[in-house]
């Protein structure tokens, strides 16, 4: 009996619309499914955009997608409860078109590249939980929803981190993600006048200011950073908590935007805003992420669903691996269609376009970073030990000055790190990252 369709895709976030995209570019007939009521208001990020794989889809996606900011400043820093070190990266180079990056907001850029998709011939159906894969043995032969199979030589899940469809089957025999690989994303959007807004973050009309944060201002084994982005009339703050860090030192994950929104240094740029949104989300990054295959009979995995997130502490960047792996799983699924066989070994092209294009090893290689982001002395005694240095740099106590040597020495003592932890962590620090 013939399919439904050439190709089902789940979820209609950046990775399965950019799927879908590129499927009904390529003449395929293509069902696009999501959940939400409308693709973009499940899905949640910070969000930078570090979108210039769309060009491959979208020529003039910079000038089309709603965008809010173009990226012109980095702030990257650590907060404990009463100061702020931070340290600013500005590039003309990122002021000038084609932009490197733009913040984002999801409900609006999602559901754009969805209807573009839908624009280009895919067949989009919103408000459908896919209840679970169709397994044919170990064959997907499409997905199941309200008692109802819809089938197609190839699925394409895109459905996100902590997918229920990939969860206890083949793909993740586990049941559920693992907490130590897992963090808590929490966000609220507060509504500037942009004005206002540039004149704060000292920004043009278009520019846009980026922020984040080592977060030495929680309860002690709390580990987190912090982020806040500009958009047209907004600001994104949010809160990105190790999630066993959360369980283990019990602190519920709505305290911390509410604490990190009253340090000094944030308090002040976001006075007077009004909240419009909040939201929370999981993330499960890095290599330890990854689902056994990224390919099978009749299946692929893309974007967060396949642990695509990377993040080091210094970057967070899920949403371009999103675009590029959808795209690399639609050019897989073309070439298996034009080829009349969708099998695992002709599937096997999507792993060795992963492959070729170094997405896979930017996760292989970099698997040793959650040993170092997640270690606890960068959210307690490192944050103290630079707070008490930089105040004994920069201030005036009105005693006898000190060599820097000492500075150090003293901070150390102040913040309990032996040098032995400090030059060990430092080691591993540039080795990792
Ligand atoms: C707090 C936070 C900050 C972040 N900041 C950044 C950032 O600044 N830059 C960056 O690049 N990345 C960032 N990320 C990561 C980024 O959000 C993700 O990598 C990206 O959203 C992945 O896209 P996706 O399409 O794979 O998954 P998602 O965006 O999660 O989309 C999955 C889609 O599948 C749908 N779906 C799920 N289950 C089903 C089902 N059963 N049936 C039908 N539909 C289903 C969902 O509703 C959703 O629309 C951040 C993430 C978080 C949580």
């Amino acid at each position: 009996m013939a399919d439904d369709f050439d190709a089902i895709v789940v979820g209609a976030g950046m990775a399965g619309s950019s799927a879908a995209l590129r499927l009904a570019k390529g003449g395929t007939n293509v069902l696009l499914l999501e959940r939400g009521a409308e693709p973009g208001v499940k899905n949640l990020s910070g969000g930078i955009l570090w979108g210039n794989d769309l060009a491959e889809l979208l020529p003039n996606w910079q000038q089309e997608m709603p965008l809010e900011r173009h990226l012109v400043r980095k702030r990257f820093g650590v907060l404990t409860a009463e100061s702020a070190i931070s340290f600013d990266f500005e590039d003309a180079t990122w002021n000038r078109a084609p932009y490197v990056a733009h913040s984002v907001l999801r409900a609006r850029t999602d559901a754009w590249l969805a209807h573009q998709a839908e624009a280009a011939g895919a067949t989009l159906v919103s408000s459908v939980p896919v209840e679970r894969l169709a397994w044919e043995g170990t064959t997907v032969r499409g997905v199941v929803q309200g008692g109802e199979t819809m089938t197609a030589p190839v699925t394409i899940l895109a459905d996100g981190t902590n997918s229920r469809l990939a969860l206890g089957t083949p793909i993740r025999p586990s049941p559920r993600l693992s907490e130590d690989a897992t963090e808590l994303g929490t966000k609220e959007v507060y509504r500037l006048d942009p004005k206002l807004l540039e004149a704060r973050f000292g920004v043009g009309a278009g520019e846009g200011h980026a922020e984040e944060w080592v977060l030495g201002i929680y309860p002690p084994g709390v580990m987190a950073g912090g982020f806040l982005y500009t958009n047209r009339d907004t600001v994104s703050l949010g809160v990105i908590a190790n999630l066993r860090s959360l369980f283990d030192a019990k602190v519920a994950a709505h305290d911390l935007v509410e604490q990190l929104k009253q340090h000094p240094a944030i308090a002040r740029r976001i006075e007077g805003a009004e909240l419009v949104e909040y939201g929370a989300k999981l993330i499960s990054s890095g290599w330890a992420s990854r689902p056994r295959a990224f390919h099978g009979d009749g299946w692929m995995v893309a974007g967060d669903a396949a642990g695509f997130v990377f993040s080091n502490g210094i970057v967070i960047q899920g949403m371009n691996y999103a675009i590029r792996t959808g795209i690399e799983a639609a050019e897989t699924a073309l070439a298996a269609r034009e080829a009349h066989n969708a099998s695992a070994s002709r599937l096997g092209e999507y792993t060795r376009r992963l492959e070729d294009r170094g997405i896979l090893a930017d996760f292989r290689d970099f698997e040793g970073m959650d040993r170092v982001k997640w270690n606890p002395r960068f959210y307690t005694a490192y944050p103290k030990f630079a707070t008490e240095l930089f105040r004994g740099l920069f201030g005036e106590s009105g005693g006898p000055k000190q060599h820097a040597r000492r500075l150090v020495r003293r901070a150390q003592k102040a913040a309990g790190v032996p040098t032995t932890a400090l030059l060990r962590d430092g080691w591993q620090t540039l080795q990792e990252l």
